[in-house]
């Protein structure tokens, strides 16, 4: 990134953004703050600085969660930063097994369906039970994984378009179906096409989209994160689209700064400023008056990823939707600022501090005592249902769209 240097001088290390900072807060530990990770990328790209196993640990142990870009007075642009840093560091040694299989299997839809059918044989059978028993998945490494898997959906194929129900309709939009999502959180895209039809959207639901690349732009691949963007401008180019639609805010955040990979190209700017979330789309359109909703008398605690708080800014809207559920009380998980410790892979590859972010999350949701979670983003999902699980305490996670679609009734002629 030829520019880093001009993004890492506005830093004036005034410290604001210190105690914004999750780890910084965990550690109490400069390297592990915005302002020292700052200062770090800036020696290693003038060259003062080399390449060490602490520099490295200090780069990887950020959550990207950018709460810190949203405080700081200089408008420095963190994120870009972060991820230039880590470029940095992958241009000095080879990619880690994790990066491979990274690679490899979210880029391939083919190869992830194969995965999500081959992990739902092995929850299904018996082996599960069988690999834990026999100590098989600490010899391996994968008990994290193993604990982190939800029960995984059967697989379905999504049709290419859903037309638009009732009489009432408004156009055509596109969903972005994402990887681990198309396999894992089937129901969120069912929820999210049956929300947006009833209202009098067609949907189509392109086959040749595919990952969105933030895992690969926050790893330290550039060039391939913008290989997927091209791949999915392609994938969208050409339909008659309000509008391009996320469910889960960690795809629509990477979607929405696609334009920054590359600011001359007229597409992919186009493309990034059609990109909606469903929450905030289905609470800005106009609902039929045939559609209403079955009451449901539960406290309901909102999660705020930090794609939709920090990056998008978009957390408001999911409890906007949510009150059109009457007896519904919808209450924010308190210390939303902060960030579960998902964060992309962060989950399986910094486990203790992973585990140390969500432990918050978990007593903050048992004092607001409520019955349900919900969370925009897939990944928060996972991360606290499995924080959840280990625990025993039985509180369902889902996204506000499932919940929404859970309680629609419709009156007169609709499907
Ligand atoms: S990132 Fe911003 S808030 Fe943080 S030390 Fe630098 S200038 Fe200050
Ligand atoms: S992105 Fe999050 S974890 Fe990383 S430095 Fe900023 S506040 Fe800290």
């Amino acid at each position: 990134m030829p520019n880093l240097l001009a993004h890492t001088d506005r830093c004036v290390k005034c410290g604001l953004c210190l105690p914004h900072c999750p780890t910084y807060g965990k550690t109490q530990n400069e390297g592990e703050s915005p302002r020292g990770r700052i200062a770090l990328i800036e020696g290693l790209a003038n060259g003062r600085l080399a390449l060490t196993p602490h520099l490295e640990a200090h780069l990887d142990s950020c959550l990207t969660c950018r709460a810190c870009e949203n405080v700081c007075p200089s408008e420095v642009q963190y994120g870009t930063i972060i991820d230039a840093g880590r470029a940095l560091v992958a241009a000095q040694r080879p990619p880690s097994a994790h990066e491979k299989l990274l690679n490899q299997v979210v880029t391939r839809p083919s190869l992830l369906r194969l995965g999500a059918r081959l992990l739902r044989f092995y929850q299904r059978s018996g082996l599960r039970s069988l690999a834990r028993g026999s100590g098989m998945l600490k010899l391996t490494g994968m008990s994290r994984f193993d604990a982190l898997l939800p029960p995984v959906p059967a697989v379905r194929i999504l049709q290419e378009y859903y037309p638009a129900l009732g009489t009432d309709t408004h156009g055509d939009v596109a969903l972005f179906t994402g990887c681990v999502a198309s396999v894992m959180d089937t129901q969120t895209l069912n929820a999210a096409i049956r929300l947006l039809t009833v209202c009098g959207y067609g949907v189509h639901v392109p086959r040749t989209q595919g990952c969105c690349g933030a895992l690969h732009m926050h790893s330290g691949a550039p060039q391939q994160a913008h290989a997927l963007a091209m791949r999915n401008l392609d994938a969208f180019n050409g339909l008659k689209i309000d509008a391009i639609i996320s469910t889960a805010s960690g795809c629509g955040a990477p979607l929405a700064e696609y334009h920054k990979m590359d600011d001359a190209d007229r597409g992919l700017n186009k493309f990034s400023k059609k990109v909606r979330d469903i929450s905030e789309f289905l609470a800005s359109i106009p609902w039929p008056e045939n559609v209403t909703f079955a009451p449901l008398e539960q406290r309901v605690a909102v999660h705020e990823s930090c794609s939709l708080r920090h990056v998008l800014h978009q957390h408001a809207h999911p409890y906007t939707l949510l009150r059109k559920i009457p007896g519904i009380d919808v209450v924010g998980l308190p210390g939303n600022a902060q960030c579960c410790g998902a964060a992309g892979t962060y989950m399986i590859t910094q486990p203790a501090m992973a585990d140390a972010l969500r432990q918050d999350k978990l007593a903050a949701l048992q004092n607001s005592a409520a019955q349900l979670l919900v969370t925009s983003n897939i990944g928060c999902a996972l991360h606290i249902a499995a924080g959840l699980r280990v625990a025993g305490q039985e509180i369902e996670v889902v996204h506000p769209v499932v919940l929404l679609a859970r309680q629609l009734q419709i009156s007169g002629g609709q499907a």
